[in-house]
């Protein structure tokens, strides 16, 4: 199952990638995780997304589709993937399609006060990018991860001056591939407002 999971920052598409990837077996590709972790660890592609990423704009196009398209070259994608944040704009989507046909495309519907509320309360391990809700899925101890004990990090695009272009860039970018995609008939909407567990049940009969 070839799967692309569209929405806004924030509708719970990493959330939702994590449980479906145990399920399906499949690998979940989530291209911001791509590109922290090159930032991490400080490689050319790092050094040159850093300062996109922290102020909430995309990566080029051509930069996005080389890098997805190495990836899901890799043997692991053969039976199929998750692709989380990828394709956001329009050309990224006509590249994708001329790398493989995807089966189905899962729009997270949630509506833009509930994404801001899940940005700004969010925290991420550093390492493992596990997620965190301060208030709607805290961690057992405050402020550290639950398996590796690190000091959790707000990711500088949840601060608020970034989320704010993080929405606009949505909107005029990436929201009319629900359109795109719907004219191919790939598009299955979710309502993800309610918690993760609905989300994911939900998927599973949309699916
Ligand atoms: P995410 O973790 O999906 O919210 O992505 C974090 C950031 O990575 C985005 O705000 C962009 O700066 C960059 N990014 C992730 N995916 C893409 C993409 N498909 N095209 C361009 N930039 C991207």
């Amino acid at each position: 199952m070839k799967m692309v999971f569209l929405g806004p920052p924030g509708a719970g598409k990493g959330t939702i990638a994590v449980r479906a990837k145990e399920f399906f077996n499949i690998p979940h590709i989530s291209t911001g995780d791509l590109f922290r972790s090159n930032i991490k660890n400080e490689t050319q592609l790092g050094l040159k997304v850093k300062e996109i990423l922290a102020s909430g704009g995309l990566v080029p196009d051509s930069v996005t589709i080389e890098m997805v398209k190495n990836r899901i070259a890799e043997p692991d994608c053969k039976n199929g993937f998750i692709l989380d944040g990828f394709p956001r704009t329009i050309p990224q989507a006509d590249a994708l399609a001329e790398m493989t046909d995807i089966d189905a495309v899962v729009n997270f519907v949630v509506p833009m006060e509930e994404v801001v509320k899940r940005l700004s309360g969010r925290r991420m391990c550093p390492s493992t990018g596990r997620l965190y809700h301060i208030v709607f899925n805290p961690p057992k101890v405050e402020g550290k991860d639950d398996e590796t004990g690190e000091d959790l990090i707000q990711r500088p695009d949840d601060k608020e001056d970034a989320i704010v272009h993080r929405l606009e860039v949505y909107e005029s970018q990436t929201k009319p591939l629900i359109d795109y995609y719907r004219k191919k008939g790939l598009i299955k909407e979710i309502d993800a407002s309610v918690k993760p567990s609905d989300v994911f049940e939900r998927l599973k009969a949309a699916l």
